[in-house]
């Protein structure tokens, strides 16, 4: 029978399998920190665990780091986009995003993707795997060694609906938020969704308070239909309630983002349907100039258009901002450093 994989298991799985071995309580957070506070690769690099049950865990789990694929570093910020395998021969990428003394990990929690948005190269190349709680978290501690710093911000925001992962998604934030883990405060880890109502309702419940952010990119049905076909099933209005009941229950601020693509969703109707879902909402709107897909006719707006949204929520009392484009000389949007490679 092969060995489990370590990175299978969330924080109960890892200390219940320490239990079954006689193991003491404290056992657990040794082993976590070595997961994923230091990115061990081996078994044999924990020397403050006995030796008997580092090769006891050695024969029951194999124990994986992502291999480095390709790197592509951004010249005009500094931004670093990292293709990884992982064991079983998958690829998965994710973003590094320095500021300051800020760095900020953009994440996958899939290999691939069901959603199928129009404007990602990740939803065209479809579904292949969910990842493992550890194989979300490593990417953390990959792209931080990389930068030779801690990892300040990490953004489920690269490949994958989070929510259609949810378990693996928020054991890795479990991990990443611990301080004997990664000691990223809950604040700082962002789940961005689709707009998976049942995630929604799931993440409102928990203790943490890991930050919300929605793919939004038009209030108006039948273009989120065709800009987001995955999306759906949880029509407008019933993410409207649930992200109301959301704030209510958490008192935390739901963050939108909306990729602006000329003639899609950047018309004056569509300005006017978001400031209606935005009205009496606790929200942040991320206006997003898109990046080009190649293969896909859809193109960023104009200036003006971008100007006119921004200027138009924060009249209404809406947040709004306009993201800074980063690594525009790298790969763009989410999906093409994959898609590049495996071409
Ligand atoms: S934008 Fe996100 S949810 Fe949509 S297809 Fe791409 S990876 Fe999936």
């Amino acid at each position: 029978m092969p060995a489990a994989d370590v990175k299978s298991l969330d924080r109960t799985g890892l200390a219940e399998a320490l239990e079954s071995l006689g193991e003491p309580g404290y056992r657990t957070g040794q082993l976590v920190r070595w997961l994923y506070g230091r990115g061990a690769t081996d078994f044999e690099q924990m020397t403050d665990l006995p030796e008997a049950l580092r090769r006891e865990l050695a024969g029951r789990f194999s124990l994986s780091f992502p291999a480095l694929v390709r790197r592509q570093v951004s010249a005009a910020d500094g931004t670093r986009k990292y293709l990884w395998r992982l064991g079983d021969g998958a690829t998965v990428e994710s973003v590094g995003l320095p500021a300051g003394s800020r760095l900020t990990v953009c994440l996958s929690t899939q290999v691939g993707c069901a959603m199928g948005c129009a404007f990602c190269a990740t939803g065209r190349a479809g579904f292949v795997r969910n990842l493992l709680p550890g194989e979300i978290a490593d990417q953390v501690t990959a792209v931080a060694r990389d930068f030779g710093t801690r990892a300040t911000n990490a953004v489920a925001m690269g490949q994958g609906e989070p929510f259609a992962n949810y378990d693996a998604t928020l054991a890795a934030f479990r991990f990443l938020n611990a301080k004997d883990g990664a000691g990223i405060g809950a604040r700082h880890l962002t789940v961005s969704t689709s707009g998976v109502i049942p995630g929604i309702r799931r993440l409102a419940s928990e203790p943490e308070q890991f930050t919300l952010a929605v793919s939004l990119h038009s209030a108006v049905q039948s273009t989120r239909d065709s800009l987001m076909p995955g999306a759906r099933r949880w029509p407008l209005l019933e993410l409207r309630e649930a992200l109301a009941a959301y704030v209510e229950t958490t008192g935390r601020r739901v963050t939108f983002e909306y990729a602006l693509i000329d003639g899609a969703n950047d018309t004056e109707a569509e300005l006017q349907a978001l400031l209606r879902f935005c009205a009496g909402l606790l929200c942040h709107v991320n206006l997003i100039p898109v990046n080009a897909v190649p293969g896909s006719a859809l193109a960023r707006s104009s200036k003006q258009r971008v100007e006119r949204f921004r200027h138009a929520l924060q009249s209404a009392g809406v947040e709004a901002s306009v993201r800074v484009e980063r690594g525009a000389d790298i790969d763009a949007a989410c999906g093409q450093l994959r898609q590049r490679c495996e071409a």
